[in-house]
């Protein structure tokens, strides 16, 4: 195994809090939170930039970041949207060299801020954030094809 943080995550060998996994990909909760419920979705063959990352397995972490976004608002976290986000390379602020999608919750009017202070970033009740994104997942999946059983605000 090699030294990646997140290689190690996906092989299950470094702790982390999944919230969903498949042969290709698995997603986790950030460590460090910018809001509760920022999760990482990441291909489990290392990849350290979208150079290295066959387009595919990229469409694949667009599609289950695309899915989280939806589960996680109809999850218990009542959120009102969500940034994805991928930097790529360190010019533009990538400091895991293992491609990652971020799944950043938005609720109106809220305060976050992406230049807020990495220290300032504090996960608060991981276990039970997990779980409310693997339930909003299962109601997701309930409702049925995107878009079905969902009532126009
Ligand atoms: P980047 O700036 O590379 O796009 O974001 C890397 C993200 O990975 C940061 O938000 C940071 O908090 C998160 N992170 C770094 N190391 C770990 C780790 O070991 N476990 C988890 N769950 N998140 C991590
Ligand atoms: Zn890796």
């Amino acid at each position: 195994m090699n030294d990646c943080a997140f290689c190690r995550i996906a092989a299950g060998e470094a702790p982390a809090d999944k919230v969903y996994e498949d042969d290709a990909l698995c997603a986790f909760l950030d460590i460090r939170p910018i809001t509760r419920g920022h999760t990482l979705v990441i291909p489990k063959q290392h990849a350290a930039e979208l150079e290295d990352l066959d387009p595919e397995v990229g469409a694949q972490v667009f599609r289950t970041g695309h899915r989280l976004a939806l589960a996680i608002r109809r999850s218990s976290l009542r959120t009102d949207g969500a940034n994805l986000v991928l930097n790529d390379g360190k010019a533009a602020f990538q400091t895991v060299p293992h491609v990652h999608l971020h799944v950043v919750p938005r609720r109106h009017g809220d305060t976050f801020r992406f230049a807020q202070g990495f220290l300032l970033r504090r996960s608060r009740d991981p276990i039970a954030t997990a779980s409310a994104i693997r339930h909003g997942i299962v109601t997701l999946d309930t409702e049925g094809p995107a878009g079905e059983g969902r009532t126009e605000e």
